[in-house]
């Protein structure tokens, strides 16, 4: 199973990677990502199942990544991060097809909450 995780923030990108080894139920190969063209490059490349996607990125943002992951693989599960909360940016994301949203900061158990969510939802 393999996971993209998408920031442009090393130490953000890291801290997820850290809890989702401990937390993932099942083993996985995570791959990574510092913006949404990296991200979308690197999801045709891996077709990975699920994929945590930081909103605010340089380059290419999460929403216009999730975009183009969801038209290329509509079954694709994908959990964004933002530390924006309005109600109109998580409404965008659900529209778009996003299945979860993490707000940041990011913590132990938001992000084992995450897990359970989208690994209950298969
Ligand atoms: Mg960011």
């Amino acid at each position: 199973m393999k996971i993209l995780v998408t920031d442009d923030s090393r130490l953000a990108r890291s801290m997820l990677i850290a809890l989702l080894k401990v937390h993932f139920p099942v083993e996985h190969e995570i791959i990574q990502a510092e913006n949404g063209k990296q991200a979308i490059e690197l999801f045709k490349q891996h077709h990975p199942e699920y994929c945590f996607l930081d909103i605010t990125m340089p380059h290419m943002n999460g929403i216009e990544a999730l975009k183009l992951i969801k038209e290329k693989s509509p079954a694709a599960k994908v959990v964004m991060l933002s530390a924006d909360i309005q109600n109109t940016s998580i409404e965008i994301a659900r529209q778009c097809g996003a299945i979860y949203f993490i707000k940041k900061p990011i913590d132990e158990i938001k992000v084992k909450q995450a897990i359970e969510y989208i690994w209950n939802s298969k």
